[in-house]
């Protein structure tokens, strides 16, 4: 299968470049959708609009069967890229920094494997491009799933994967249980009478709430959280203040929770709230604080994940798979799929030689060979669930 999938490195790299130069932001993919739509047509997939600017591409087996969810992102970031590559972003302040273009190149790769399969397959495929998925808390693959997508056919198994950085090139990470972490989003807003800076006694401080709600709310993951439960609280903006001898009537800091176990997330909603309430009584403020349940966490089915496995061993070798490696407090909008049918969720080596800039880095890149990787892997398990079992012999 890593043979034939190599086969289409050049168009899979002409293709991923192709979207790399015309990123566009979260649930504004027109043009991104469209490009797809055309792709998947010339496969002669059937391709519906499911919601917003979602693709779903169906390739129909000869003979009737289950259906096999294939997930990939339509999405950029709101990012500057660093200039000087042939291929970057000719949209200023808009960038795939997350690889979601490297994504949508291995499902059409996957798409064009599999279209040569079709009369062997019984059952269905489907290439889903979902929107938005950058668009923490409320993202684009929730609003598929209200929207009554997967109620319209037999999908029995779903699969999602990401490019890793932390890995190299030609190995898949994989694990069974949590991958990828719960993300909740909180804003809390300090406001006092302000005053002279000079005469902090006479006023109620409102930045001083906010750094020590900063402090405290670090704290949270460490002390009021089981230590062996892995929690991340990061406050990523904090707003306050125009003069320095003033000290302002209101502060405002935003930030994010991360966390393996569903119960946690009324856990830490509580807590922020009673940290904020209590940090913003000491200085005489008031603290108001809106907390937003975001993505719930990626948890692996264990046939799923088996079948990722099998997957990863028969198209690239035993020395491919890694299967020792810890969650990722990092958030993937694939779980509101993921919650609804038996899903498979994998991370995809990706770093070449060079440097390896992070996700969401504006120097972020990848090593092109993992296209071949994932377009293999994704076509080897939708074989082995769905290629007809021929009868052999005379009974
Ligand atoms: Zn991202
Ligand atoms: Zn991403």
């Amino acid at each position: 299968m890593l043979e034939r999938a190599a086969k289409l490195y050049r168009p899979l790299v002409e293709l991923r470049r192709r979207l790399h130069r015309s990123p566009e932001l979260g649930g504004e993919e027109t043009h991104t959708s469209a490009l797809i739509t055309e792709y998947l047509q010339a496969l002669g997939l059937e391709v519906r609009r499911p919601h917003g600017t979602a693709v779903l591409g169906v390739l129909r087996g000869r003979v009737s069967g289950p259906a096999v969810l294939l997930r990939a992102e339509l999405d950029a970031l709101p990012i500057q890229e660093v200039p000087g590559r042939s291929y970057g972003s000719q949209v200023p302040g808009c960038m795939h920094a997350c690889g979601h273009d490297g994504h949508m190149a291995m499902l059409v790769g996957t798409a064009m494997l599999l279209a040569e399969e079709r009369d062997g397959l019984a059952g269905e495929v489907w290439f889903l491009f979902q929107p938005a998925e950058e668009k923490l808390p409320v993202g684009g693959a929730r609003a598929l799933v209200e929207a009554g997508l997967l109620a319209r056919g037999p999908v029995e198994l779903a699969l999602g994967l990401h490019l890793w950085p932390d890995l190299p090139v030609g190995t898949v990470g994989l694990r069974p249980g949590p991958v990828m972490a719960a993300g909740d989003i909180f804003r809390v807003t300090f406001t006092g009478d302000g005053g002279h800076a000079a005469q902090p006694h006479a006023a109620s401080d409102t930045v001083a709430s906010a750094g020590h709600a900063v402090i405290a709310l670090q704290g949270l993951a460490r002390r009021q959280v089981n230590a062996v439960s892995p929690v991340v609280v990061s406050v990523g903006m904090v707003q306050a203040g125009s003069s320095p001898n003033v000290l302002p009537a209101e502060a405002a800091l935003a930030g994010t929770t991360r966390y393996l176990d569903s119960e946690l997330g009324a856990v830490l909603k509580t807590q922020v709230q009673s940290i904020a309430r209590a940090v913003a009584g000491i200085h005489g403020c008031r603290a108001e604080v809106d907390y937003q349940p975001g993505y719930p966490a990626i948890v692996n089915h264990p046939e799923a994940t088996e079948r990722v496995a099998q997957a990863v061993l028969k198209s690239m070798g035993a020395g491919a798979l890694r299967q020792d490696l810890a969650a990722s407090m990092l958030s993937d909008d694939f779980s509101y799929l993921g919650r609804e049918v038996p899903s498979g969720y994998f991370w995809l080596g990706a770093a070449g030689a060079g440097p390896r800039p992070t996700l969401h880095s504006p120097h972020f890149d990848f090593d092109e060979q993992a296209l071949v990787c994932g377009t293999a892997v994704l076509s080897q398990v939708c074989l082995a669930k769905l290629v007809r079992k021929e009868v052999h012999g005379d009974g």
